[in-house]
């Protein structure tokens, strides 16, 4: 079963890891990513340096970890919100084989 580390944000998203992807992953580079040191490494793999209901009052919705994830990690960090249309749009454009920048893994 794979797992998962998930948190909310600030901006009512959701954070999601998958941590399979992470052991692999050489660089770790989500952990210097978050401006207010919201995730950092433990044994290999992240985790959040605060309990759950400080990270949704800290995370400031820069998307920092998941672009760092995406360009320099294993594309194993996704903040998701809710915003079906643009979701929508998204996947429509991964079907075409077009991923968003900040979704390249
Ligand atoms: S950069 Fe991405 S793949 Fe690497 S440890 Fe962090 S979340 Fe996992
Ligand atoms: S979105 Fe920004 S503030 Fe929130 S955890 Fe990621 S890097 Fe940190």
């Amino acid at each position: 079963m794979p797992r998962k580390l998930q948190a909310e944000t600030q901006g009512k998203g959701t954070i999601i890891i998958d941590l399979d992807q992470c052991k692999n992953c050489p660089t770790k580079a989500c952990a210097g990513s978050c401006p207010v040191n919201l995730i950092r490494i433990e044994g290999e793999l992240p985790v959040f340096s605060k309990p759950a209901g400080q990270v949704k009052r800290l995370c400031m919705d820069c998307l920092a970890c998941e672009l760092e994830c995406s360009l320099q990690g294993r594309g194993a960090l996704r903040i998701f919100y809710r915003m079906p249309q643009l979701e929508e749009h998204l996947r429509k454009l991964e079907e075409k084989g077009v991923r968003a920048v900040w979704r390249r893994g």
